[in-house]
């Protein structure tokens, strides 16, 4: 792999190389990168594999090869500190509110003492701690050079350093929005570079996704409201401020705007907003908004207008211009959202505390195309999960390439710029340490019994392999039912599930305990790893799909019908075995890990699409009888 890394840096190539678990494959392309001389950008789908190689496979390139990588981590805006936010909020006062007192007592602490502002530092708040969206940079929120913490700032620190480094280690997420910035802005968020290496590249379209959609809800209205009225606060106390009527009139437009679209949605009784959806009173009540947030728009001018010049003029003037902005951009965003442009969706939803309204491109293969395969001289995917299926590479045609799906995802087609596949299979022994266990005598999960059969299912496994069990659903009702299910039956043996407490709390109990049970969803099928014994079992619901009813998913299957395709086979399929993969990659961590990984999903047996699913797999040992199951488990103890 690292000979192909260095191949596709050298000579200028797209390379796409799967590496299963255990291959080295960060090390295989951060000592080329390091070694190239070349400015490269090393994107990562998590922060935690960020972490990873900046606290563990750097220092050991370092110690090990002599080598001096020159690499600066870069994360997105949202993770570090933004101190003119962070002053605003401590100037304006007490909250009367105790807890969000707390939070910002820690956050004073914090700011002493801290180098980077770098938000994941601080433990004691939590992650979704609602005074960080008041604290923290953004695109939105960030004034640049004329702010008065400017050279201060952690981010302007950051970008400083990623000027003059050689590799840069950045996650998609920072990249697309660099990737959007470059486009019809002249700005950048990333110094330029000659080439990026992606990992964990299977999640490449849904971050490009939701990196080129929209996405107007009512806390992104109503934080851009709050903030002004904050500054107008300020602003108050060295003399009189304009009315703040607009404010009033825009949080009355918009509950007008959201309560109406969801009562049209709701009528028509569906999700995607369709363009002539926009009129009569629904037209009316985004004019209505359109015109409250102008109105914003005007105060934010008007309260800068009456600044004196005093000391504290210099952030009140930047964060009313901000305000101001925002407000603008929120305009734009819901007339990018309410035009329906060709090739984009628009679709309405309700969580808890918000409505959302979102638009994003159905097919991101030409941005792709475009904006990084055709500008970007040296590409290298790769993730442990990227083919769908077994099969020789060389000379095969891209219809039978193991990567023809993310090759026809990501605008890699036949008439596309040349590329170099590379699958390179993990070094471990998986015919000898796992088994994957895939009952014949369960019922398909549609059917009534189906929860309450795997879970007894689930419960022999558990007692045979002594706990040390993952149980993944594919839903969240499914997790509360398996959780409701197992739970009786447990006894004494730690069981927890996901979300009552942070995932790394979670994962640390359970490693600690060596004997738990975690019944978890869609954030536990990957990015998980627990090395060792304390992971001796994964049991998996079922094949996890993609949910159709989902508007993007829904877009895509219709336009792949539309093009004379089978979105079943060219979409579904192959991302459930990326997915199932992800999820048996859990396993095996080492080459000392053993263990079983159940499967509960008769439909790999009885549908023509089973096979091509389970041959994604790592080619562990296969069983369907649960005595044969005993037998291994016996014997590998
Ligand atoms: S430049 Fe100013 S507004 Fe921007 S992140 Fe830094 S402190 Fe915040």
């Amino acid at each position: 792999m690292a000979d192909a890394v260095e191949r596709a840096l050298a000579d200028d190539r797209i390379l796409l190389c799967e590496a299963g678990t255990g291959t080295g494959k960060t090390l295989a392309y951060l000592v080329p990168a390091i070694s190239s001389g070349r400015k490269v950008v090393v994107s990562t789908a998590t922060r935690a594999l960020q972490e990873q190689i900046a606290t563990r496979d750097l220092p050991l390139i370092r110690r090990h090869l002599g080598l001096e990588p020159d690499a600066v981590v870069m994360k997105g805006l949202g993770n570090y500190l933004c101190l003119r936010r962070f002053e605003e909020l401590r100037r304006g006062g007490a909250a009367l509110d105790p807890m969000r007192d707390r939070a910002l007592a820690a956050l004073e602490r914090w700011r002493e003492a801290t180098t980077t502002g770098d938000v994941g530092e601080l433990g004691e708040l939590a992650e979704n701690d609602p005074i960080w969206r008041e604290v923290t940079s953004s695109s939105e929120t960030r004034v640049g050079p004329d702010c008065a913490y400017f050279d201060q700032c952690f981010v302007t620190r950051m970008k400083r350093a990623a000027e003059s480094a050689r590799l840069l280690v950045v996650n998609h997420h920072l990249f697309f929005a660099d990737l959007a910035l470059r486009g019809p802005h002249p700005g950048h968020v990333i110094p330029d570079y000659d080439a990026v290496i992606f990992d964990e590249a299977h999640q490449l379209e849904d971050i490009a996704t939701d990196f080129f959609g929209v996405r107007v809800s009512s806390a992104r209205i109503e934080t851009t409201l709050r903030d002004l009225e904050r500054v107008l606060a300020v602003l108050a106390r060295s003399g009189p401020v304009p009315g703040d009527a607009a404010i009033t009139a825009a949080r009355r437009a918009a509950d007008a705007f959201w309560a109406r679209l969801g009562r049209a949605l709701d009528t028509e009784g569906r999700t995607t907003v369709e363009r002539e959806l926009w009129s009569g009173e629904l037209a009316a009540r985004w004019h209505d908004l359109d015109s409250a947030l102008e109105g914003v728009v005007a105060l934010a001018v008007a309260a800068r207008g009456r600044l004196s010049g005093g000391a504290e003029s210099g952030s009140v003037a930047d964060a009313l211009d901000v305000a101001g902005r925002r407000a603008g951009e929120i305009r734009t965003d819901l007339a990018v959202a309410i035009d329906g442009a060709p090739g984009r969706i628009t679709w309405f939803e309700r969580a808890a505390k918000s409505a959302v309204l979102s638009s994003s491109p159905v097919d991101v293969s030409r941005l792709f195309r475009e904006l990084v395969f055709e500008r970007i001289s040296a590409v290298v995917l790769t993730s442990a999960t990227l083919a769908t299926g077994g099969g020789d590479v060389a000379g095969a045609m891209l219809e039978e390439s193991p990567f023809a799906y993310l090759r026809q995802r990501l605008g890699l087609v036949a008439d596309g710029p040349e590329v170099t596949e590379h699958l390179i299979p993990s070094p471990f022994d998986f015919p000898e340490n796992a088994l994957l266990y895939t009952p014949r005598d369960l019922p398909e999960p549609s059917d009534p019994t189906f929860i309450r059969r795997a879970a007894e299912r689930a419960l022999e496994l558990i007692e045979l392999t002594d706990g040390g069990a993952f149980v993944l659903t594919t839903s969240l009702r499914s997790m509360r039912l398996i959780h409701q299910a197992l739970s009786p039956a447990l006894g004494e043996r730690p069981l927890m599930l996901q979300g009552e407490a942070p995932k790394s709390a979670l994962l640390e109990r359970f490693r600690r305990a060596e004997d738990a049970v975690l019944v978890a969803t869609q954030s536990f099928w990957e990015g998980v790893d627990i090395p060792g014994r304390a992971l001796r079992l994964v049991v998996l619901e079922k094949i996890p799909f993609l949910v159709p009813s989902d508007p993007i998913v829904k877009a895509r299957s219709e336009q792949i019908e539309a093009d004379g395709g089978n979105a079943f086979m060219a979409l579904h399929v192959p991302a459930a075995a990326i997915a199932l993969k992800q999820g048996f990659g859990r396993l095996i961590r080492t080459h000392t890990d053993r263990g079983i990984v159940a499967l509960f999903d008769a439909r790999v047996h009885k549908r023509g699409y089973g096979r091509r699913v389970l041959a994604s797999l790592p080619p562990a040992r296969r069983e369907n009888e649960l005595e044969a199951v005993r037998r291994f488990w016996k014997k590998s103890q």
